[in-house]
């Protein structure tokens, strides 16, 4: 009988955007490293590190950092240390978002000039600034993956979404341009558009229960999905499985996208 090989045992990965127990980027991590995955894992500072240090002693030999992805000098200093400590990457996690608590609520027209920038520079810059200082390390493994968590108030309005759903759209475009950009170097470049999850960013959404509770009505499924499962989909894009894929934004939502009403 042939044994099961890990689908990730060999492989390395950076995984940005652990907060907690509860993160999406926590389920995708525990998820690759159970398959074999060496795992490099960084922490936005020191508020959070305690946490991620705690939660990265239950995975082999993981490498923790700090990285704030709107910070040039930290980002440049941990891919010096993901340098020294691996051969190459063979993929990369960006699982980071924020905007200012005033423009996820009231009226989208309000937004600010900085709050703007800053929902733009966290949640969808930093891809581009994670990709580009990647793309090495991904290289030298014969190519990889960059995958990002992307929302479905990118292409439809939710109350309070505001200016987190501009932030997705771009998002969303930049896996595109990535993808095309790096597609040559064998990197593709995907996002998952994840259903609502109860997390830490999630839970600064006002109304997020209601948004729960369409999707438990009206989803095909109905229900949403689990963090667990949104694990399983990016396990699937980031092992061999998904080597033919590329700039593409995979639905894991329960199938609540394809409804119109
Ligand atoms: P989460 O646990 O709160 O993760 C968000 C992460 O982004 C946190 O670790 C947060 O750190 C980090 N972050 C914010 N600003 C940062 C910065 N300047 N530098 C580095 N990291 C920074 O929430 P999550 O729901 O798992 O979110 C992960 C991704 O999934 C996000 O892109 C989110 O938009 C997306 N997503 C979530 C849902 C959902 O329903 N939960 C659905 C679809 C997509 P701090 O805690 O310190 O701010």
């Amino acid at each position: 009988m042939a044994l099961k090989v890990p689908v990730l045992s060999t492989r390395a990965g950076l995984v940005v955007g652990v907060a907690n127990q509860r993160s999406i980027a926590w389920a995708i991590a525990r998820a690759a490293a159970l398959e074999g995955a060496a795992l490099a894992i960084t922490y936005q500072n020191e508020r959070l590190e305690d946490n991620v240090r705690k939660l990265a002693a239950s995975i082999a030999d993981p490498f923790i950092a700090p990285c704030d992805v709107t910070d040039d000098a930290q980002l440049d200093k941990l891919f010096e240390a993901l340098e020294a400590r691996y051969q190459g990457l063979d993929f990369v996690v960006h699982a980071a978002a924020f905007a200012e608590r005033p423009d996820l609520e009231g009226r989208f027209s309000d937004t600010t000039r900085a709050g703007f920038q800053k929902a733009m520079d966290v949640s969808t810059y930093s891809l581009i600034a994670l990709a580009r200082r990647a793309a090495p390390l991904l290289e030298r493994t014969g190519g990889g993956t960059i995958l990002t968590l992307s929302y479905l108030g990118a292409e439809r309005v939710f109350p309070n979404y505001n200016v987190m759903g501009v932030a997705k759209a771009a998002l969303e475009a930049t896996v595109r341009y990535l993808a095309a950009d790096l597609g040559p170097q064998n990197i593709r470049v995907n996002a998952i558009s994840a259903g609502p999850v109860k997390t830490l960013a999630a839970s600064g959404i006002p109304g997020f229960s209601t948004i729960l509770d369409t999707y438990r009505e009206r989803a095909p499924l109905r229900r949403t999905v689990t963090s667990a499962e949104i694990a399983d989909v990016a396990l699937m894009l980031l092992g061999p499985a998904g080597r033919p894929i590329s700039g593409e934004v995979i639905m894991v939502d329960g199938g609540f996208h394809a409804m119109g009403i």
